[in-house]
């Protein structure tokens, strides 16, 4: 089919269809093109309007009737977020669709800075909880980049080092990470101080051992359960249980556990086995 163009007067006649009572997919169906070229047409021509009438009490149709307050600065897209029930993002996605310009990112900058006090909320509750800027500021519902930034600003004002907190109190077996920034070794992996709370000792641990379930408390506590990972010193193959390797080589479970516990070494067929 040959690219024919929408003119003026066939986009008129379809923004007048889509403006009667009819649904628009049989509006769309009556024409050859297909509905982005249709909509581009219709936006090229300034015919387009949202079909927000039919649904006046949903969220699009709910952000457009609070056009003016959200262009005067009466109501922020948080505060409307927080009335209808949706995120703040959808409120200034649509805004923009809608050509709504928010008060408050026209203003971005005069507006009113974000206190100290919110900063450090936001700080106290990292501090306690783990993770980052970002990740804090969604879990008290500030979620949005300009109060990140002010407090990614206000804890370099304070010498708050961040990044002490970003793996922080993530647990992964007994093994719960501590507050410390990620000391970088290897090409992708990190060393964390970690609290056993098995037994209240604290240990630099790596990371992606943590990450894989390798690890999963400090040794004696392990000893005591019994699934501590083991590996061949000469082909650093390693098992992820003294039971694993008792299968693997079709030794007695029982003399390979007292052997290794005993003499922190196993030796057979020209191999020698220790704790991981
Ligand atoms: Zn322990």
């Amino acid at each position: 089919m040959a690219k024919t163009k929408i003119t003026l007067e066939i986009a008129t006649e379809i923004a007048a269809r889509f403006n009667s009572a009819e649904k628009r997919e049989d509006v769309y169906k009556d024409y050859p093109f297909n509905r982005s070229s249709i909509q581009h047409a219709l936006k090229r021509h300034g015919l387009f309007k949202l079909k927000n009438k039919k649904h006046p009490n949903g969220l699009v149709g709910q952000i457009i009737q609070h056009k003016e307050e959200l262009e005067s600065g009466a109501i922020s897209g948080l505060q409307l977020s927080k009335e209808i029930g949706c995120t703040p993002v959808y409120v200034t996605t649509v805004a923009k669709r809608n050509g709504i310009v928010l008060y408050y990112s026209k203003h971005r900058g005069k507006a009113k800075s974000v206190s100290d006090e919110t900063c450090q909320m936001v700080l106290d509750h990292l501090k306690e909880n783990g993770g980052t800027v970002n990740s804090s500021t969604r879990a008290l519902g500030l979620g949005n980049q300009r109060i990140q930034q002010a407090v990614r600003s206000y804890a370099r004002r304070i010498g708050f080092d961040t990044q002490e907190y970003r793996v922080a109190y993530q647990d992964y077996g007994l093994w719960k990470i501590l507050p410390g920034v990620p000391e970088k070794c290897y090409v992708a992996d990190y060393r964390v101080e970690a609290e056993c709370t098995g037994c209240g000792t604290v240990h630099r641990v790596l990371l992606c051992n943590l990450r894989a379930g390798v690890s999963r408390g400090c040794l004696d506590c392990r000893r005591g359960s019994g699934n501590i990972p083991v590996i061949c010193k000469e082909t650093q193959a390693t098992y992820k249980s003294i039971r694993d390797l008792s299968i693997d080589l079709d030794y007695p479970y029982q003399k390979l556990r007292l052997t290794l516990q005993n003499q922190g070494v196993f030796e057979h067929l020209g191999r020698t086995y220790i704790f991981n």
